[in-house]
Parts: structure tokens; C-alpha cells; sequence
């Protein structure tokens, strides 16, 4: 296949859903794959539900998660402006030529009347009935009379629409289910149904891949096609399309942002997905590599993408996968890398000031290797490494942690640990194990867990930490012993019958 040329078209009104990346990511491995160009853009005509803020973070999250584009905004092509908001007057050109060419007419009927008219024939079928398609003198100037204002409606054939859509296979529409649509507004600002099919007409735009929602927009956007064809506005064979199977989210819902944050593409890298595991995931919501394979990189899904393995099935979103995918995808991170990508979150945490120091950033290095082999998301990551990089000061121990492990049996636990580590002649990891060891296992005959368990509360604050010997080790021994020493006083003293 050559000269493929994908979209991705989003409407610049909140952040992008992760149904939406889903589109995204399947036009440009498609794209990718085929060596054709990607082309971003953006449908602002909405002027009252697009915002600055929402394209200039469109942008942004695309070039986080890597998916760059040929042609479209801060990169140009030879189709712009790639702003729905810049090209008014291209689409003023084209409902001009729609109308000359009888493929659009005025329509001023009110859906009250088109109800009124169906109700009278005993029509069942909702909507438009085509009424205003033939409409005589009189009738015409009766409705200027009254002073009403026309919207743009494009002339339906009244021949089913049938196509191949590549996911589905034959696809059917009856005329009588999809009516004369309305390409503009009666102040003449152009709707999704013509700016859409004109771009991607104008732009040269072989395949759509979309979600299945759209699928009776697909219905009118061809007939639209096929006009400005007809009209020579446009050339080269219809798009293909090809509908995404939908992403469900709680019980058989399509998936809400509402409903599910983890929808939100800026909720996620917030909260310390990877690009490389966020988009591993969303491959699956409806594509497979072959086989059950279920893990691999971006360039591996390029190389073996293809829209035959696109699935009809609806797919499931499921917060739990993406986290798991995404902490494989974080162990294998270079261990430079995964620091880097690392500082941002431990700044926002409150734990790193911004610069980081040099000091700071070896013990970061030092003990960032112990919680890449933990963490599901940088932002857990960054929680493992508070007991370490918190001001002393503000250091405090979970208090369900502290209910459940810093009982009073802890309070000889305490005493021999800070006995033995006390006169240790060197603070590493080996040193620690042994005395914690002699001490706690040997001496006082303790299961691991009941030994170690009050010594981990006590420095590190929580019961779910890094190892905790070389967690001790970093800590360094002044930290470790004085807040052991807290921990114990806080048991109060020990009256012998325990
Ligand atoms: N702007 C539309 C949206 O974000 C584009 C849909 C399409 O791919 O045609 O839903």
C-alpha cells in the first residue's frame, strides 16, 4: 500500500480520552507501518467548548506519548491552516459549490414540524423528513415572511449508502434512516457532518480509523465525499474505513471519564504511567500483535500492524492491566532513565527541591533501583522513597501501620534492634542483616516478619517499603537510630509484664 495518509481529528474540549489516544495511536502505527503520513487536526469550530488550554495540552500529550505527526499544527504541510477555526472560508467556498451543485439546499423546518408531518402520514421514523428538499414559491416565501433564517441541509441520495468498512465488512444504511443532514448553521457556521468529510476529503485522507460510534456519521460523510468528487473539489478514490470496536468501562458502558478518571490521558500521566505502558494497553483495547501476546514495544506494534487484526469485540478498560503492564514496562526502563523520569514526581511529592542537587541526586540514584523492582507508576515510586528523602522533621509513620505493628510486643523488638546497631563499625546493608539477624532472629527467637515488621514501621514509616536493610543502609545511621529510638519512646517504658 502506498501513499497512505491517516488523521487523527480531535476537538480541542477537555483532555484527551484515552478512547481518542486509542484512535490516535491505531492511525499512526497504521501510518507508520505503511511509511504514509499521520496528519493532526484540530476540530475547533465549537468556539464555545474549545479552549487554548485544551489544544496547547493535545499537543503536548501527543508528544509525550511519542506519537508524532507529518503534517499538521507547529509543523505545516502543504494542506493547512490544520485549525477547523483558520479554514472558515474554505468551507464557505465549498457549501457555496454544494448548493450551486443541488447536493445542498436551505432548510427552515423545525423538527416540531418535521414530528408533525411524520405524525400525520402515521410515519413511525424519527427526525427530518426531507420536506424542504422541494419546496414551491409559496411555501418558500411564507417561511421568509415569517422571518426565519435557513440552515444548510445536505441532499441525501435515495439509494442506500452500503460500504466495506475493513473491521466489519459490508455496511448497510437505508434512506430512510439518514435523513438530509444539516452541514451549517443559519448564521452559516459550519457543523462537524461538512468539516470533517471536507477536510479529510481536501487533505487527501485514504483511511479513517475511528471509534464505532461513529459509524452513522460514516453513513453521511460518504454521499458527502462522493459530491465534492463530483464536483472535482476534490480527487482520488473514497476513503476506507475502518470502525474501532468501543471501550467499555464499568458494567457494559462505553468508558467515561466521568465514571473512570483513569480515562483522562492527563489522569494517568499524572499519575505516573509511562507512554511506553500506556500505549502497550491501549493496543490491546481491540488489536492483537498474534498469538496472546500481550507485551511489546511501539515499534514493535508498527512493524506488525495491521487493520485485519482489528477486533469487532468490544474491549474492556481495566485499570489493573494498565497498572501491571505498566510497572513490566517500568522495570525495564534503564536504571539513568527511570531516575530521570523519576525526579518530576519526587519534586511534586514534595520530596526533591527543584534544582536537585547533586547530594540529592546520588541518593536518588543509590536508591531508585530498589523501588523500579516495586513500583507499578512513578507516582508509587516516589511514595516508596519518602521515608528517605522527607525532612527530617516532617517524617511520620502511617498511623494504620503504627496501630497494627507498634504495639507494646514491639517495644523489646526496638530496644535490641537500636542494641545492635548502635555499635555497628560500618553502616552497610551485610552489617545491618547480620546484627538485625543475631539480634532479633537468634537472640529473641523471632519469626522474620514479627522481627523485622516493627523495625520497618519505625523507619520507614509504613509497612510496605524498599528492602529493608539497604533501606536502613541509605537511611544512614543517625536517621535509622534516632527514629527507632522515637518510635520505642512512643510505646512508653516497659513495666516488665509484657
Ligand atoms: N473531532 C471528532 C472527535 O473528536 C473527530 C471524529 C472523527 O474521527 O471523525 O470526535
Amino acid at each position: 500500500m502506498t501513499d497512505v495518509r491517516v488523521r487523527f481529528p480531535p476537538s480541542p474540549t477537555g483532555d484527551l480520552h484515552v478512547g481518542n489516544v486509542r484512535s490516535a495511536l491505531f492511525n499512526w502505527a497504521f501510518a507508520r507501518h505503511h511509511g504514509g503520513a499521520f496528519v493532526l487536526r484540530i476540530e475547533d469550530t465549537d468556539a464555545a467548548r474549545s479552549t487554548e488550554a485544551s489544544y496547547r495540552g493535545v499537543l503536548d500529550q501527543l508528544r509525550w506519548l511519542g506519537l508524532d505527526w507529518d503534517e499538521g499544527p507547529e509543523v505545516g504541510g502543504p494542506h493547512g491552516s490544520y485549525l477547523q477555526s483558520e479554514r472558515l472560508d474554505v468551507y464557505a467556498e465549498v457549501t457555496a459549490k454544494l448548493v450551486e451543485g443541488g447536493h445542498a439546499y436551505p432548510s427552515y423546518s423545525t423538527d416540531e414540524e418535521s414530528r408533525a408531518r411524520r405524525a400525520e402520514r402515521g410515519d413511525k421514523t424519527q427526525g427530518y423528513d426531507n420536506f424542504d428538499r422541494e419546496l414551491t414559491a409559496a411555501q418558500l416565501s411564507a417561511y421568509r415572511a415569517e422571518g426565519r433564517t435557513p440552515v444548510l441541509r445536505f441532499r441525501m441520495p435515495d439509494e442506500p449508502v452500503v460500504f466495506q468498512d475493513l473491521v466489519r465488512g459490508e455496511m448497510r444504511f437505508d434512506p430512510e434512516h439518514v435523513p438530509d443532514f444539516v452541514l451549517s448553521r443559519a448564521d452559516g457556521s459550519p457543523l462537524y457532518p461538512l468539516t470533517n468529510p471536507v477536510d479529510d476529503a481536501l487533505m487527501g485522507i485514504t483511511h479513517v480509523l475511528r471509534g464505532d460510534d461513529l459509524l452513522p456519521s460514516t453513513a453521511r460523510q460518504l454521499p458527502l465525499h462522493a459530491a465534492l468528487r463530483s464536483l472535482g473539489l476534490a480527487t482520488g478514490p473514497l476513503p476506507h474505513f475502518a470502525h474501532l470496536p468501543m471501550v467499555l468501562g464499568e458494567g457494559k458502558q462505553r468508558l467515561s471519564k466521568r465514571k473512570t478518571p483513569e480515562a483522562s490521558l492527563a489522569r494517568v500521566r499524572a499519575d505516573g504511567y509511562l507512554p511506553e505502558g500506556i500505549l502497550n494497553y491501549l493496543a490491546l483495547l481491540g488489536w492483537s500483535l498474534g498469538g496472546d501476546r500481550e507485551l511489546f514495544t511501539v515499534s514493535e506494534m508498527v512493524a506488525a500492524f495491521s487493520v485485519e487484526k482489528i477486533s469487532r469485540n468490544p474491549a474492556r478498560f481495566d485499570v489493573k492491566k494498565l497498572a501491571a503492564i505498566n510497572g513490566i514496562k517500568l522495570r525495564e526502563l534503564e536504571p539513568g532513565d527511570f531516575v530521570r523520569r523519576l525526579l518530576p514526581f519526587l519534586v511534586r511529592a514534595g520530596l526533591l527541591t527543584s534544582p536537585v542537587s547533586d547530594e540529592q541526586l546520588d541518593l536518588v540514584a543509590a536508591a531508585a533501583p530498589l523501588v523500579q523492582e516495586r513500583a507499578a507508576t512513578l507516582v508509587e515510586a516516589a511514595g516508596l522513597l519518602g521515608f528517605l528523602l522527607v525532612v527530617e522533621h516532617h517524617f511520620e509513620i502511617d498511623p494504620a501501620a503504627a496501630a497494627k505493628v507498634l504495639t507494646p510486643a514491639a517495644a523489646p523488638v526496638l530496644d535490641a534492634a537500636v542494641a545492635a546497631l548502635e555499635p555497628l563499625a560500618s553502616w552497610t546493608t551485610a552489617e545491618i542483616q547480620t546484627a538485625l539477624e543475631g539480634a532479633l532472629v537468634e537472640t529473641l527467637g523471632l519469626k522474620p516478619r514479627l522481627a523485622y515488621g516493627p523495625v520497618r514501621v519505625a523507619a520507614t514509616g509504613s509497612q510496605v517499603s524498599p528492602p529493608l536493610f539497604e533501606s536502613l543502609e541509605l537511611l544512614g545511621r543517625d536517621r535509622t537510630l534516632a527514629r527507632l529510638r522515637a518510635a520505642r519512646t512512643g510505646l512508653g517504658p516497659q513495666d516488665g509484664m509484657g
